[in-house]
C-alpha cells in the first residue's frame, strides 16, 4: 500500500508553526518524538480520524482517552445539540451539575461529594490543596513516571533516584514550588516506606495513578496499591487517586473498584466530559467539605460545571454504566490485540513486548520487563518511532510516542484490531 498522502495537513502545520508554538497546543501532538510532522484532523466518526487529505486512520488514541464509545457517539450528540439550544454557559447552579456529582457517587464507591473542574491538571492541582489543607502538611509524594497534568507542584523530575527532593522537571517552575514533591519508584513501596520515614509527620498525601498510563502502561503489581493505602493509613497521609484515565475506563468503579481499594480523594477527566474540557476530583465529605464555599481552601471556576459539557458527561457515563456488555467487549478486543501481537513477536523473536489491562495496552520495544519508569526507559524509542510511522501510513493511528498507551473504543471491531495486526505482522517481516 502507498504511503498517505498528506499534501493538504503539509501545508497547515506550516502555517501553525508560525502562528503557534511547535504548531499545536499540546506538545505530544507535534510528533516531535517520532519525526515527521502531525495530521490535521477533519472530522471523526466511531474508530475512525479522517485527516484534511481525506485518509482514514483507524484511532487508538480515542482524544487520549476521552472518546471511549468512539467518536461522535450519536446519544452523546444529540444530548449535547439539545442542551445547546437552552443555553452554553450560565454561570449559575443548574440541575446538570447535580446529576453529574450524584451520577458519580452512585457508580464509585468511595465518592462522598464531588467538586467539578475543567481539565484534569486542574483537578489534581485542587485535590493536592484539599490534600495539603486537610493535613496541615505541605510535602507529597508521587511516582516517577506518572503524570498527573502540568500544576508547577507534579513537574517535578525524579532523576537522581528515590529519594532527592523535587527539582523541577520544566523551567519556569520555582524550585519553591517542587521542594515539597518527593519521588518514589512505581511498584517499590520500600522506596515509599523511606520517604515516609525521612519525612515523619509531613506528608499530606501519596498522589499514585492506580494503573500508570503515562510511562506505557505499567500494572500495579500485587499488592502494591494495598500497601499504599495501608502506608498512608499508619502515617496520617491521604491516599489519592489519579483516575483521569482509568476513571471509568477500567470497569464503572473505574481502577479502584476494579482493585479493591478505597482512595481519600479520586481526580477525574477524559472520560467524564464526553470528549468536552472537564475534570473533577471527589471523595470523603470530610475532605471534601473544606472546599470553599463551605470551608478555607479555595478553589473555583467561571465555567465549572459548564452545562454542555455536563450534558456530555452525563450521557456518556449513564451509557456506560446501563451497558455492562461495553467492558466485556472492551476486555475481549484489548486481549485480541494483546495475544495477537505477542504472537507476532513471538513468531519474529523480537525483544518486545506488550502490556496492558482492559482496553488500555502498551508495546515496548525493550527486551527488559516494564515495571516501573526506570524499565520503561529502556525501550528503544527510534525503533518505535520507525514502527509509529509505518503504521500511521497504513491508517493506523498510534499515540505518537513509546510512552503513550494504546487506546480502544467501544466502537472498534474485531476486523479493525485484526487489520491493525495483519499491518503489524507485515513491519516485523519486512524489518526482522
Ligand atoms: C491526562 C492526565 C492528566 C491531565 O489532564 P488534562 O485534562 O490534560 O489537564 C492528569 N492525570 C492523568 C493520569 C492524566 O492521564
Amino acid at each position: 500500500m502507498a504511503k498517505f498522502e498528506i499534501t493538504k495537513s503539509k501545508s497547515l502545520f506550516k502555517r501553525a508553526v508560525c502562528a503557534m508554538p511547535g504548531g499545536v497546543n499540546s506538545p505530544v501532538r507535534a510528533f516531535k518524538a517520532v519525526g515527521g510532522q502531525p495530521v490535521f484532523i477533519e472530522s471523526a466518526k466511531g474508530q475512525y480520524l479522517y485527516d484534511v487529505d481525506g485518509n482514514r486512520y483507524i484511532d487508538y488514541i480515542g482524544s487520549w482517552g476521552p472518546m471511549i464509545l468512539g467518536h461522535n457517539d450519536e446519544r452523546v450528540v444529540e444530548a449535547v445539540t439539545k442542551q445547546m439550544q437552552k443555553g452554553i454557559s450560565y454561570g449559575a447552579p443548574s440541575s446538570l451539575e447535580v446529576e453529574m456529582a450524584e451520577l458519580m457517587i452512585e457508580m464509585v464507591p468511595s465518592l462522598e461529594m464531588v467538586r467539578m473542574a475543567n481539565s484534569g491538571t486542574e483537578a489534581v492541582m485542587s485535590a493536592i490543596r484539599v490534600a495539603r489543607g486537610f493535613t496541615g502538611r505541605d510535602k507529597i509524594i508521587k511516582f516517577e513516571g506518572c503524570y498527573h497534568g502540568h500544576a508547577d507542584a507534579l513537574l517535578v523530575k525524579a532523576g537522581s533516584g528515590v529519594m532527592t527532593a523535587g527539582v523541577p522537571d520544566s523551567s519556569g517552575v520555582p524550585e519553591g514550588c517542587a521542594k515539597d514533591t518527593l519521588t518514589a519508584e512505581y511498584n517499590n513501596l520500600e522506596s515509599v516506606r523511606a520517604l515516609f520515614a525521612e519525612n515523619y509527620n509531613e506528608i499530606a498525601c501519596v498522589i499514585v495513578e492506580p494503573v500508570a498510563a503515562n510511562m506505557g502502561l505499567v500494572l500495579p503489581e500485587e499488592g502494591f496499591l494495598a500497601g499504599l493505602r495501608k502506608l498512608c493509613d499508619n502515617n496520617g497521609a491521604l491516599l489519592l487517586f489519579d483516575e483521569v484515565i482509568t476513571g471509568f475506563r477500567l470497569g464503572i468503579k473505574g481502577a479502584s473498584g476494579y482493585y479493591g481499594i478505597k482512595p481519600d480523594i479520586t481526580t477525574y477527566g477524559k472520560i467524564i466530559g464526553g470528549g468536552m474540557p472537564v475534570g473533577a476530583y471527589g471523595g470523603r465529605k470530610d475532605i471534601m467539605s473544606i472546599t470553599a464555599p463551605l470551608g478555607n481552601v479555595y478553589q473555583a471556576g467561571t465555567l465549572s460545571g459548564n452545562p454542555v459539557a455536563m450534558c456530555a458527561g452525563i450521557t456518556q457515563l449513564r451509557i456506560l454504566k446501563d451497558s455492562p456488555e461495553i467492558y466485556t467487549h472492551l476486555d475481549a478486543l484489548g486481549e485480541r490485540f494483546r495475544q495477537g501481537a505477542a504472537r507476532i513477536f513471538t513468531k519474529y523473536k523480537k525483544n518486545i513486548q506488550i502490556s496492558g489491562t482492559g482496553s488500555l495496552s502498551c508495546i515496548y520495544f525493550t527486551g527488559s520487563e516494564v515495571h516501573d519508569y526506570r524499565t520503561a526507559k529502556t525501550a528503544d524509542t527510534e525503533a518505535f518511532a520507525k514502527y509509529f510511522t509505518y503504521m500511521l501510513n497504513r491508517g493506523n493511528y498510534f499515540g505518537p510516542s513509546q510512552f503513550e498507551a494504546v487506546f480502544i473504543s467501544d466502537a472498534h471491531t474485531e476486523r479493525d484490531i485484526d487489520k491493525t495486526l495483519e499491518d503489524m505482522e507485515e513491519y516485523f517481516e519486512l524489518y526482522p
